[in-house]
């Protein structure tokens, strides 16, 4: 590839020109969400979220779309990705989609300098990414945005191994029907527990993976999976059948690996 394509793409990732425009469809869509009934069974999943409303167009007509297999990546030197997590208080809500745990203003991440405060993380069964062609466990996405509206959404895949003590603490607080946020009262949750140690990742432009699948995220996808056990994921699975979007074409993409 050539050197000058690769840096356009990448200044792409800091411009906010790209962002402002599908950032105001994002809030009106979200606006709008609580009237569609979007979910992951036959009538109104992946394959039809694009015809259940106007606002999810994007989910049909983009090209620039996630989850993607992520494999013939280019070795790059990937940006400075500093996290910054704290212990935080369990506020747990089954939203019907996922379990997601809200979180505190006083946690982020820093990437290139720039400030990405994380607003929640939450889980999907089995995991979305899949690398060469092999889908994971499950997959844990940390969602941040910065003050310019730009996100970037972490995403560590779990395998088969030791039970995880966070996920263990979320699992048994979790709530089996959706509902309203709730505070579980004296637990914290440490979340660089679900996270790998090995920062080396996978990069690249894409989308929400849910309705309205707005293409202004910049995907960190860990290379090195976390440890789940099978019992833990089965539990997941009780409440949350399969809650995975199917893979999507990479188009004309470039997908980044650490060197
Ligand atoms: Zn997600």
């Amino acid at each position: 590839m050539q050197r000058r394509s690769l840096l356009k793409y990448l200044s792409m990732f800091t411009g906010t020109g790209v962002y402002s425009l599908s950032f105001s469809s994002l809030q009106a869509a979200i606006a709008s969400q609580g009237k569609v009934e979007w979910g992951y069974k036959e009538e109104n999943g992946p394959e039809v979220w694009g015809e259940l409303s106007p606002d999810f167009n994007v989910c049909q007509a983009g090209q620039q779309q996630s989850p993607v297999d992520l494999q013939g990546a280019i070795p790059a030197k990937l940006p400075d990705l500093r996290l910054s997590y704290q212990e935080c208080p369990l506020r747990i809500v089954n939203n019907g989609h996922t379990i997601q745990i809200n979180t505190e203003p006083d946690n982020r991440i820093t990437l290139d300098g720039q400030d990405f405060e994380l607003l929640q993380f939450h889980f999907h069964y089995p995991s979305e990414h899949a690398i060469k062609g092999q889908r994971y466990l499950m997959e844990a996405h940390f969602v941040h945005r910065n003050k310019g509206g730009e996100f970037v959404v972490l995403g560590a895949l779990m395998q088969k191994g030791k039970r995880n003590e966070a996920l263990q603490l979320i699992l048994e607080s979790m709530p089996a029907i959706a509902g309203p946020e709730q505070t579980i009262a004296g637990v914290n949750v440490n979340m660089v527990q679900l996270l790998p140690v090995d920062q080396s990742a996978y990069q690249y432009f894409g989308s929400l993976t849910t309705p309205p699948c707005s293409e202004l995220v910049r995907w960190i996808v860990f290379q090195q999976p976390i440890e789940v056990s099978q019992e833990q994921a089965e539990k997941f699975a009780k409440v949350f059948t399969s809650n995975a979007r199917p893979l999507q074409p990479l188009n004309r993409r470039f997908l980044l690996e650490s060197l």
